[in-house]
C-alpha cells in the first residue's frame, strides 16, 4: 500500500504540519559513519522483483517461489544468517473466506413486526470465523456508542452491559474525530486504533458479542458506501489464527447511515441524538428492544505463503532484536490496462523489499551490531497486513525482546526532499531516534497532514504496533530539493493517478535514485541507533499502545 503521497500536497494548508522538534524524547545522535549503502542493489533487486516473470508477486502464486527464493540468495549473499532456527522463511497459512447465499437483515421488534434491509446496497456482512454457515438468529440489539474500551482514558462503552450473544451497533472513528486540531481525549482529529473498523470488530469479540454493524457515515469513515460495498461482498482474506476464527464474532458488517436511521426509528430512538450522546465521556450502552437475524454460507479456501527472515546476529545482546520490515507481496494479476494485467509493483513495495538487502549489506559492513538485526520481508500485506500479523502473533524472536522496528513501504522517486514525512508522529520515543538521524542528515521531519485519516494504521509497522513493540513508519517529504512542493505533488499526482496499484507500477530506467539512497541513510541510522543503544524506547504516556507493551516488557 501507500496511498499517502497525494495526501501529502495539502500540508502546506495544514496547522497539522508540525516539527518533531516540538515533540519530547529528543535523542543525541550517536557518533556514526553510514557506509556506502548500495544504489546498485536497490536497483537490481527492484528491477528483478518487478520483471513480469514474478508475476506481480502474489501470495501463493508461482511468482512468490520466484521471490521467496531470490531473497533468500540475496540475504545469504548480504551475510545474513536464517532468521527462523535455522530457515530461511516462515510459513504463513492465509484463508480466503467468501460470503455466498446472504440473506436480508431482518430487523424485528418484540412483536413481530420486522424491517428487512438488502445485502450490498443497505448493509454488507462476512465472517472471520473458518466455519461453512452462519446464522445470527433473532440476536438482541445493542447501541454502543464508539464500541471502545480505553482503560488509559478511563472510557469504557460496554461498561454496564452485558452483549453476549447480542448484534451491537456501533459508530466509525473516535470521539473527537472531528475536531479541527490535535487537542482531545482521542487525539483531536487524528485517528487513534479506537476509530479503526479493524478495532470495532475485535472490541465486539473480545467482550462476547454476536455480531457487529457499523454504522457508516461519510466523513468520520472517510469513504463511500461504495468503498465498503465492494470490499465487503468479495472474498475475505484472514492468515490463520491457531482458533479458526472461533474467537472472533460469527458476523461483522456495515449498515447505511439511513438504515441506522429506519432501525433507531423503529426502536423509538433518534440517531442523531445517540450519536452526539455517545461522544461524551460516560455514555451508556443503548439496548434497542429489537433483534437482528441474517444468515449466510461461507467457501472457504487455503494457501500457503511464506515470510522470508534474515538476521544480523548482535555480539553483545544477541537475544534483543532491531526490526527491519517491508512487504514482499504485490497484487499479481490484475485488471488490464493496455492489454497489460500484471501489477508487477516495483515502487510498491520491490522498492521497500530492496532496501531491506541494502540494509542487510549496509550493516554487515559496518560490523556486528550490539543487538541483533532482524530482516523480515512479509507476505500478503495488500491484503490486509497479513504476513506481518502472523508473524506479530507467532514470532520467531518474542516481542518482549523486540526493541522497536522500521516499516518500509514504497520509496519515492521523485528526488531527493528537504523534509520528511512521519506517519504517526508523537505516538513513541522513536520520535527522537528519528528525529536525531533527520539533523544529522539535514533533513527536517514533518508530521502527515492527513492525521485523521489513519495511516499509520495501513501498513505493516501496525501488526507490531498493535501488540506494543515501537514502530516507526516515515516516507520521503513533499518539498523536493530541486522543484520544491510544485514538483513534489506533480510527482505524487502522476503516482497516484497513474501507477499506484495499476500495471503501470513498473521499472523504470529512467528513474533518479538519489532520493532514494537519501532516504536510505535514515533507515540505516535509526536502526543502527537502535542496535547500538541500550535503551528501550517506549510509547509515549497516553498512547493506546503502551499499556500492552509495559505488559509484555514486564513479561506478566
Ligand atoms: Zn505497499
Amino acid at each position: 500500500m501507500r496511498v499517502l503521497t497525494l495526501a501529502l500536497i495539502s500540508c502546506v494548508a495544514l496547522s497539522a504540519c508540525k516539527k518533531v522538534e516540538d515533540t519530547p524524547a529528543a535523542v543525541a545522535a550517536p557518533e556514526m559513519t553510514v557506509p556506502a549503502l548500495s544504489e546498485a542493489t536497490m536497483k537490481d533487486v527492484t528491477k528483478e522483483l518487478s520483471l513480469d516473470s514474478y508475476e506481480g508477486r502474489s501470495p501463493g502464486s508461482p511468482g512468490e517461489v520466484k521471490t521467496v527464493a531470490y531473497l533468500t540468495e540475496k540475504f545469504k549473499a548480504a551475510g545474513l544468517e536464517p532468521g527462523n532456527n535455522g530457515s530461511w522463511t516462515q510459513d504463513v497459512p492465509l484463508v480466503e473466506i467468501t460470503a455466498k447465499n446472504v440473506s436480508a437483515l431482518s430487523v424485528a421488534d418484540k412483536a413481530g413486526k420486522a424491517i428487512s434491509f438488502a445485502y450490498g446496497s443497505e448493509y454488507v456482512i462476512g465472517s472471520y470465523r473458518e466455519t461453512p454457515q452462519t446464522k445470527v438468529d433473532m440476536s438482541e440489539m445493542v447501541f454502543v456508542g464508539h464500541g471502545i474500551v480505553a482503560p488509559e482514558k478511563g472510557w469504557n462503552d460496554y461498561a454496564g452491559v452485558d452483549v453476549k450473544g447480542k448484534t451491537v451497533v456501533v459508530m466509525v472513528n473516535d470521539p473527537d474525530f472531528d475536531s479541527k486540531d490535535l487537542t482531545g481525549e482521542f487525539g483531536g482529529k487524528a485517528m487513534t486504533y479506537y476509530g479503526r473498523w479493524t478495532y470495532k470488530y475485535e472490541e465486539a469479540a473480545r467482550q462476547g458479542a454476536a455480531a457487529v454493524l457499523i454504522i457508516h457515515d461519510e466523513a468520520p469513515a472517510a469513504y463511500g458506501w461504495n468503498v465498503v460495498n465492494s470490499s465487503w461482498t468479495g472474498t475475505q482474506f484472514l492468515a490463520q489464527s491457531k482458533d479458526g476464527g472461533a474467537s472472533q464474532t460469527a458476523a461483522n458488517g456495515w449498515i447505511q447511515k439511513s438504515v441506522a436511521k429506519e432501525i433507531f426509528a423503529a426502536a423509538g430512538q433518534d440517531l442523531d441524538k445517540q450519536m452526539a450522546a455517545a461522544k461524551v465521556k460516560g455514555f451508556n450502552a443503548v439496548p434497542l428492544n429489537l433483534t437482528a437475524s441474517l444468515s449466510f454460507d461461507n467457501d472457504i479456501t487455503r494457501k500457503a505463503s511464506k515470510n522470508v527472515i534474515g538476521v544480523l546476529k548482535g555480539a553483545k545482546r544477541p537475544d534483543e532484536h532491531v526490526l527491519y520490515t517491508a512487504h514482499w507481496d504485490h497484487l499479481g494479476r490484475c485488471t488490464p490496462v493496455a492489454g497489460d494485467d500484471i501489477c508487477n509493483g516495483a515502487i510498491d513495495n520491490a522498492t521497500g523489499t530492496a532496501a531491506l538487502v541494502a540494509l542487510a549489506e549496509g550493516h554487515k559492513k559496518a560490523g556486528a551490531p550490539d543487538r541483533s538485526i532482524v530482516f523480515l520481508a512479509v507476505t500478503a500485506e495488500e491484503s490486509g497486513l497479513l504476513g506481518s500479523k502472523y508473524y506479530a502473533e507467532n514470532p520467531v524472536f518474542p516481542l518482549s525482546q523486540t526493541v522497536g522496528g522500521v516499516n518500509m513501504d514504497a520509496f519515492s522517486l521523485a528526488g531527493p526532499a528537504k523534509n520528511l514525512t512521519v506517519i504517526g508522529m508523537g505516538k513513541s520515543e522513536l520520535d527522537g531516534y528519528l528525529g536525531a538521524a533527520a539533523k544529522a542528515e539535514g533533513r527536517t521531519p514533518e508530521m502527515e497532514p492527513t492525521p485523521e485519516k489513519g495511516f499509520y494504521y495501513r501498513s505493516d509497522h501496525f501488526s507490531f504496533a498493535k501488540l506494543g513493540v515501537p514502530m516507526v513508519y516515515f516516507e520521503g517529504g513533499d518539498d523536493l530539493i530541486t522543484g520544491g512542493k510544485a514538483a513534489a505533488k506533480a510527482a505524487a499526482d502522476d503516482y497516484e493517478k497513474n501507477r499506484y496499484h495499476a500495471p503501470a507500477d513498473e521499472y523504470d530506467e529512467k528513474w533518479d535514485w538519489s532520493g532514494v539512497m537519501a532516504d536510505l541513510k535514515l533507515y540505516y541510522r535509526v536502526g543502527r541507533m537502535l542496535a547500538m543503544t541500550d535503551a528501550w524506547p517506549n510509547w509515549n504516556k497516553g498512547d493506546e499502545f503502551r499499556a500492552i507493551r509495559d505488559k509484555s516488557r514486564s513479561g506478566k
